[in-house]
């Protein structure tokens, strides 16, 4: 592709039009370092789209003209690095393109103040407006597939998410976490201004940060008032400093997982951002969902991607009836059932062709529990309340540090309510039932014809869906897919989307 200099909006216009692929849009405001290179290296990285740099000082987002005569301007140097690390074409529009005189064409504006009010919002009047403003208008002259942009700007991230999400516009949000020198304080255009003085007490600030981070990883907490006092002690000039949940940037409370702990100091004349967030445990996703909605071979795919431990909870329930069959049980005496339950022990390990076999008491059971003879009594098994208190505890052990998706019927609702991300998958019956004729790893669904499997499939969603106990149903906040229309790798997609969108990048790092 011939790389290209953009200057005038009808210059974009065109480009636009002519151009024959997609396009990553990296929106900035030039100066541009490391954190920008690897905005531009990942859209590169990403796909095949072209891929376009804007840099335009946006003066809307300035409230201090200062701070905006100042702001550095290195225009030579920023197409050099652009075009050496992927850009296919620079867009270097003046304010004149962006906002024509007497064009009534511009809409001005305002970021949601539940967003944009607190934070830099505080003392950044119009700020936040200013921003939106730019971007959508850059947004509507480009109509990129995607746009990239860093996590050192949380905040802002929020509102231009929610931008997207308001307006409607089919445009994914891609970010890559903050970006740091080696002294760790966060890459900002805004640097060269430091004084050596300057970037000392930076340099402090952020590693207190860093510091609290790695204290609440051993110890789940961290004392707020005792980072005050010692940023005060170092005549640090703080501007704010909040514990907040991280999407919707209220106070954060006690239950949240993953949190945002956010300041602003100055120094001279300059105003530096830093956050981090505090986690517990690693992101947990929940996928649920009928037979043959395609949950394990996504699961499967999504922990390969994610690097999760994979969880199959129906291979739990399934290995245990193997084993009360095999061995004759009567399950449905409840002292029997207990006795038994005492001394089960169900656990995964990979095998050599990088999948996991299921062990019940010792017994590799990965191929049996798959026959029709346990399909046809698991659901009947599983919905004995000891059974069901058995195996929870189980899951639940195995998700105790989270770092995991686990796949079932009542995931999402019974064994990790509080998961970051929950995904209830489902498809038309005929949809299953094929799918299931066709699984490889069902020798004997391969031998029953459609119409018989169509009414086991059905058989078994009432018998999961109307027992007493954790009935399969969607949890109220888990989003549906319904997969009747999509490729496998479709679905792995919008999860991993959904999850990126979910969990900072920071934390998967
Ligand atoms: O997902 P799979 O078809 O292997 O699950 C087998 C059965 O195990 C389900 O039909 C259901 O009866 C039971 N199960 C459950 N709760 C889970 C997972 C599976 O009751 N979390």
């Amino acid at each position: 592709m011939k790389k290209i200099i953009i200057r005038k909006t009808e210059e974009m216009e065109n480009w636009r039009r002519n151009i024959n692929s997609e396009i990553n849009f990296i929106p900035t405001m030039g100066n541009l370092h490391n954190g920008h290179i690897k905005l531009i290296s990942t859209a590169k990285k990403d796909n095949s789209n072209a891929n376009l740099v804007s840099i335009f000082i946006n003066p809307l987002q300035f409230d201090n003209k200062i701070d905006l005569e100042n702001y550095p301007k290195t225009i030579d140097n920023d197409i050099k690095i652009s075009f050496a690390n992927g850009a296919d074409a620079i867009f270097i529009p003046s304010i004149e393109d962006i906002y024509p005189p007497n064009n009534e064409n511009i809409k001005f504006l305002k970021a949601p103040l539940e967003l944009s009010s607190s934070l830099c919002g505080l003392n950044r009047i119009g700020h936040f407006d200013g921003v939106c403003t730019v971007v959508y208008r850059l947004l509507s002259l480009i109509n990129p597939k995607n746009l990239y942009l860093g996590e050192k700007d949380w905040q802002q991230l929020l509102i231009l998410k929610n931008l997207v999400l308001t307006k409607k516009l089919n445009i994914a949000i891609k970010s890559i976490p903050t970006q740091r020198d080696f002294d760790g304080i966060p890459l900002s255009s805004r640097n060269v201004h430091l004084s050596k003085k300057e970037r000392k007490l930076i340099r402090f600030f952020s590693n207190e940060l860093l510091e609290a981070k790695k204290i609440f990883q051993q110890e789940k907490k961290f004392c707020l008032t005792e980072i005050l006092k010692k940023l005060s002690a170092e005549k640090i000039s703080i501007e704010y400093l909040e514990h907040l949940h991280p999407h919707t940037l209220q106070k954060a409370k006690s239950e949240d997982n993953i949190s945002l702990l956010a300041g602003a100091i100055r120094c001279g004349e300059t105003r530096l951002i830093d956050h981090v967030f505090l986690m517990k445990r690693k992101p947990i996703i929940a996928i649920d969902g009928p037979a043959g909605s395609g949950k394990s071979t996504v699961t499967k795919l999504i922990a390969k991607k994610l690097k999760l431990l994979y969880l199959d909870t129906g291979a739990m329930y399934r290995a245990l009836s193997w084993l009360l069959i095999k061995e004759n049980i009567d399950y449905t005496k409840e002292k029997i059932l207990q006795n038994i339950l005492k001394n089960i022990s169900i656990v995964f390990k990979s095998n050599d062709n990088s999948h996991q076999d299921v062990f019940i008491n010792n017994n590799c059971v990965t191929k049996e529990i798959r026959s029709q003879e346990i399909s046809s009594i698991v659901s009947k098994i599983s919905s004995i309340k000891e059974v069901r208190k058995f195996l929870v505890e189980e899951q639940r052990k195995i998700g105790e540090s989270g770092g995991l998706v686990a796949e079932g019927r009542d995931i999402g609702t019974t064994v990790f309510p509080y998961a970051e991300l929950k995904i209830f998958l489902t498809a038309s019956i005929d949809e299953r039932a094929k799918r299931r004729k066709s699984d490889k790893n069902s020798k004997d669904s391969q031998n029953i014809e459609l119409d018989t499997l169509k009414e086991l499939i059905k058989k078994r969603d009432f018998e999961d869906s109307n027992r007493e106990i954790s009935p399969l149903v969607k949890a109220n906040d888990a989003i549906e897919i319904i997969t009747d229309k999509y490729s496998i790798d479709e679905v792995v997609d919008k999860i991993i989307d959904l999850y990126n969108d979910k969990i900072p990048k920071d934390t998967q790092i």
